[in-house]
């Protein structure tokens, strides 16, 4: 409830009294010296042995950021550089005060010592000033990775360079380059020149949503691929910045792009083009010797083209259909005596793994490369949570941690509705801030076989640069935090650095960056009489106008001015009335408004006993979600939405007094691409004793929102849905039980 001069005192505020490091992430040690050293125009550096890309570096960034010239000296300089080769550490040092001392030992630690400059550099008054201080600073994993995904849209080498350009001034150091998938094949191998002259380019896209259906495709032809030139120059770009490429050649699954151009490697031998949607596909590489000696082909082009020591084979998302019906494949079977298509798998991806180690490289895979066994030198990528990285590391693997719910950056930042459209799944940069790549259950003595961690940004749903910098952005500098040291300031100190410091260099780089931390955190918690709305922006200062006024009413509320921690009281209406109210909130600071509809119904805020427990993971705001007011978001973002993945569930709400039932509303969700149904029938219970229930209505269910009659009276009720029995043959997730996602549980009363 504030004027709008607080603006004026924000901005005052932030000119004062800050100590804390610029630098992120965080260096091991910092030590604050009162004042900047003001460098005016000019700055003459003594850089004798600084490894010239270093140099380079330092010169360019220095040069595009700000006014300044350079001029090199022979003797003690304003800037000096100082190689000490001390140990096998990539440790360096900075003393910033009258002068600015700069030590390191290895080619490492100098590109580390000339990021963490770059970032302390800024203007003040068009003068060139850096901050004094002390700065001591090393890695805590070798392993600081992005991972990019070029198939499902290509980027050029230009936006390749420059993702892996923004990512090196964060002190990452693997480049996870994703190259090949069914939607597109990106590396040219001149042994089967059709990979990418048809695998590179296909005649239609998805617009919206999987889950949306009826299908649309844009029909323009799209794709794309990097001549080995091409790949040259981005693996030596990569190496100036201190970043290794790991290049990623998808197998035995996500195929189809190479299927279309050599389909004799499949099973079937059929004829498919390049699909222009997404998913697991049915159709991947045959087992059979051919298609085994044409991988090895492909690889050994690229083991030429890339230094790594790692080569990533995928080895994901490989249905095992049309191994189970293929003749070769069932020869390849009985002549290893494999006992099934798994250990087919595991024999498959083993046939690599011995490849590349007569090639001198490693292997490394997604954690489905552990199904069946693994040779010794071979890493896992663990992706589907933490559990994969844990058993590699208990088994002695090398592991590079990537779980979905941490490092999955194409899921959804907010849950604001203005977020573009992404592929499912909630992600803020609070929760990657909370990442750390050391599983906690992983024994002390296994710790030292994780190398570190990654995010991986799939592009289904990205299909320019500027959305992929948007997606990447802040969230990557959270993550660096996580990778660069094992001890971190809180949450809240990080922002206020991010926001003080790289905010204005992301700015300054010209960084599409997502502003969705300035969004306001919505709280809804259950009051006697409904449900307490509660906004809170990201600090005292952030202030938001909030609208509330009635659909298809005469105008309530109207206008509040709220900010850190205030609050909106909504009520049950009485028996028989529903209302809706829209809330409207501005925040000042974005062009965005976060609209919410609450739905004021006769079960607002009642309580409710879970029988089913819901997936930790989908379990957003646990039983109040289900009579918040708020329907589910649709499309689908993670957030909301109580998510079961139970063969039935079971929900009772207590109505607090005997009521006359009229009607009831329970929201589905129907997302078939995540694996998400409609449960096929509902049965609704009254309690007629303690404990003692009567059914009172059944029925099937054909809508996400579908509205049940119902009669009689009761102070219980008790709601069990049913899902179909296993999602269908043909459809995603073909076999498992299917999700039950529901949100609101509307209530009538009569009257
Ligand atoms: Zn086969």
């Amino acid at each position: 409830m504030k004027l709008l001069s607080l603006y004026t005192i924000i901005l005052l505020l932030s000119n004062i009294g800050f100590t804390q490091c610029p630098v992120l992430p965080t260096p091991l040690v910092y030590q604050d010296i009162s004042g900047e050293l003001i460098l005016g125009k000019s700055i003459s550096i003594n850089s004798k042995g600084l490894p010239i890309s270093a140099r380079q570096f330092l010169l360019d960034k220095l040069s595009a950021l700000y006014t300044i010239q350079f001029t090199e000296s022979s003797d003690f300089a304003q800037l000096n550089f100082v190689s000490i080769n001390q140990g096998a550490s990539h440790e360096y040092s900075m003393n910033i005060d009258k002068e600015i001392v700069v030590t390191y030992n290895s080619s490492e630690s100098a590109f580390y010592a000339v990021v963490t400059l770059i970032q302390l550099f800024s203007e003040n008054n068009g003068d060139v000033v850096i901050k004094k201080c002390f700065i001591q600073d090393e890695p805590a994993f070798a392993w600081r990775g992005l991972h990019l995904d070029v198939s499902r849209h290509f980027y050029t080498v230009a936006e390749v360079k420059r993702f892996i350009d923004l990512m090196s001034l964060y002190k990452f150091n693997k480049f996870h380059w994703h190259l090949t998938d069914d939607q597109g094949w990106r590396i040219e191998i001149k042994k089967y020149p059709l990979l990418t002259e048809v695998g590179g380019y296909r005649d239609s896209t998805l617009i919206g949503h999987y889950n949306d259906k009826p299908w649309k495709f844009d029909v323009n032809r799209t794709g794309g691929f990097y001549t080995q030139e091409e790949i040259k120059e981005v693996v030596a770009f990569a190496k100036s910045r201190n970043v290794e490429v790991i290049p990623e050649i998808e197998m035995p699954g996500h195929s189809r792009a190479a299927l279309a151009a050599y389909p004799e490697f499949s099973c079937t031998e059929n004829q498919l083009g390049v699909p222009g949607y997404w998913g697991v596909f049915e159709d991947i590489y045959c087992s059979k010797a051919e298609t085994v000696e044409f991988l090895q082909d492909v690889l050994a082009e690229v083991v030429e083209l890339f230094p790594s020591q790692y080569i990533h084979i995928g080895g994901d998302e490989a249905p095992k259909n049309k191994w189970e019906n293929c003749i070769k494949c069932q020869k390849v079977m009985k002549k290893n005596n494999l006992k099934d298509a798994h250990a087919l798998q595991s024999y498959f991806i083993q046939s690599m793994d011995d490849f590349l180690s007569q090639k001198g490289k490693k292997l490394i895979g997604w954690d489905e490369i552990l199904e069946g066994g693994l040779s010794t030198n071979a890493a896992v990528m663990s992706w589907r949570g933490e559990q994969g990285g844990i058993d590699a590391a208990n088994m002695h693997h090398n592991v590079v941690m990537s779980p979905t719910n941490y490092c999955y950056f194409d899921y959804y930042q907010s849950g604001n509705s203005t977020e573009p459209l992404a592929i499912g799944g909630f992600l803020p940069l609070s929760k990657v801030y909370e990442f750390s790549p050391i599983p906690n259950e992983l024994p002390l003595e296994n710790h030292k076989y994780i190398l570190g961690g990654q995010a991986n940004v799939w592009t289904e749903y990205i299909s320019n640069f500027k959305h992929v910098e948007y997606m990447v952005y802040p969230r990557a500098i959270g993550l660096s935090q996580n990778l660069w040291s094992e001890t971190k300031p809180s949450y809240d100190e990080f922002l206020k650095v991010f926001r003080r410091y790289h905010e204005p260099f992301l700015e300054r780089l010209n960084v599409n960056y997502s502003k969705s931390i300035y969004l306001p955190t919505i709280t809804l918690t259950r009051i006697l009489d409904g449900v307490k709305f509660n906004v809170k922006g990201i600090d005292e200062q952030q202030v938001y106008d909030v609208f509330t006024k009635e659909k298809g009413g005469l105008s309530m509320g109207g206008g509040h001015v709220m900010g850190w921690n205030d609050s909106l009281y909504f009520e049950r209406p009485p028996d028989g009335k529903q209302q809706h109210i829209q809330v409207n909130i501005s925040a000042p600071t974005l062009n965005q408004d976060v609209a919410t509809t609450f739905c004021l119904h006769n079960g607002l805020g009642l309580h409710i006993e879970l029988i089913t427990p819901p997936h930790p993971k989908y379990n957003h705001n646990g039983s109040l979600t289900l009579v918040d007011g708020v329907k589910g978001k649709r499309p689908w973002k993670g957030d909301d939405w109580l998510g079961f993945n139970q063969n039935k569930v079971e929900i009772i709400v207590d109505l607090r007094e005997e009521k006359s039932l009229k009607d009831i509303t329970v929201g589905f969700l129907d997302a078939k691409g995540s694996w998400i149904y409609l449960p096929e029938t509902i049965e609704i219970y009254a309690e007629k004793k303690p404990n003692e229930w009567e059914l009172i209505r059944k029925t099937e269910i054909q809508e996400e929102n579908q509205k049940i009659e119902l009669s009689g009276k009761a102070s219980r009720i008790k709601i069990i849905t049913l899902p179909i029995v296993k999602i269908p043959s043909g459809e995603e997730g073909a076999g498992n039980i299917p999700w039950t996602f529901i949100d609101e549980i509307i209530l009538n009363f009569a009257e």
